[in-house]
């Protein structure tokens, strides 16, 4: 792929307002842009969604940054590639740190596009021109809950997830649908419960959720397996499936029915797409997750989505959702609940950058 050179942006801004989980709150954002650029010039975008802390998974931006400088840039300056996927089987001789892989990974799936002139959607296989829309609505308290529901409605949203804990799942989940008895609602738990909780779980059946995710801990796969049986609810896993294995054996042990498949969470569009063909070839529904993510990342969401077994809606929402001004130029929005799939080569959108200069808090470069 003659890569030439690659820039690492760290950036930081304030959430429009706060995201409440039970894990902690994020009320600003720190990401890496990974910009690659080859002998021709052609660049390519990616995003390390790693948070500043590890309380999604075990990786930091700080983890992030030096595994990108000291380990995969390194990787790849000494071992050129052809193809992205050839970066994916390169990357794997390195454990975990996926989303640091993934951010690198991606942005050689953006160049390799520019390059072919396609877009990154009909590169991998996508076939959808729009890809409905959901929200998270992570607020402190019901009044907040509802007050963003009504919101999102009026913005069009198709799906609501709310983050749930055994101290409010009930009550809130109640409350909710006391207003909106047909509202499209799903539970996001981020592994508030353990198998001793099975009978809370199993009241949240009232509340005729499209899916609870991720109820129980990381790890959990087996006892996912064991909450499934005794659920209506589908069970859908996030943190849990880290690589196309860990979808493998869930799928396998009945563990879910569900996944929501976040390409920075398993190192990248290539292992991405991997479990989505896995998936659709066995009726497993798939969906694209969130991460408090800027729109390099969405737009990556957004080509990943496009691919036929996605067909329940994710958590790509517009821009607005959280930045006062995104990255990206033209800004992601939702239309009728519906965000449209870009056909222009790559990832369809530009990086701002007035923006980027507002925003960044420092910038490594690297010369191969
Ligand atoms: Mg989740």
């Amino acid at each position: 792929m003659n890569i030439d050179a690659i820039q690492l942006y760290v950036i930081k801004m304030p959430l429009k307002s706060p995201f409440h989980t039970h894990l902690g709150t994020v009320t600003e954002r720190e990401g890496i842009i990974v910009e690659v650029r080859d002998s021709d010039g052609i660049f390519g975008y990616g995003e390390g969604v790693a948070f500043s802390t590890p309380w999604y998974t075990e990786e930091t931006v700080k983890t992030s940054l030096h595994i990108l400088t000291d380990i995969l840039i390194p990787l790849l300056k000494a071992n050129p590639i052809e193809h992205p996927k050839e970066a994916s089987a390169l990357f794997q001789t390195v454990r975990r740190n996926n989303m640091a892989k993934a951010g690198l990974e991606m942005a050689l799936w953006d160049l390799y596009a520019k390059r072919n002139l396609t877009s990154l959607a009909s590169i991998i296989g996508g076939t959808r021109v729009k890809i409905a829309s959901g929200v998270v609505v992570a607020a402190d308290s019901i009044v907040h809950a509802l007050r963003q529901i009504e919101t999102f409605l009026s913005e069009g949203y198709q799906r609501f997830k709310i983050k749930i804990n055994p101290s409010q799942d009930y009550s809130v989940l109640a409350e909710i649908r006391r207003h909106y008895p047909d509202l499209p609602l799903m539970a996001d738990a981020n592994s508030a419960y353990t198998l001793k909780d099975i009978d809370r779980l199993k009241a949240l059946d009232d509340f005729n959720l499209l899916m609870i995710e991720q109820p129980l801990d990381v790890d959990d796969i087996v006892e996912h397996s064991i909450l499934q049986k005794e659920l209506a609810t589908p069970v859908c896993l996030d943190e849990s499936i880290v690589s196309f294995e860990d979808a493998r054996k869930a799928i396998e042990l009945g563990s879910c029915k569900v996944i929501n498949i976040k390409p920075g969470r398993v190192a990248g569009l290539f292992e991405a797409k991997k479990i989505h063909d896995y998936c659709y070839e066995r009726g497993i529904q798939v969906w694209c997750g969130g991460m408090i993510e800027y729109g390099v990342s969405k737009a990556h969401n957004i080509a990943l989505a496009s691919l036929p077994g996605f067909t329940l809606p994710g958590d790509i929402s517009a821009s607005n959702r959280f930045w006062d001004e995104d990255i990206i130029t033209p800004e992601i929005t939702v239309d009728n609940g519906y965000v449209t799939v870009p056909s222009q080569d790559g990832l369809g959108f530009s990086l701002n950058e007035k923006r980027m200069k507002d925003v960044l808090l420092t910038k490594k470069a690297f010369r191969f």
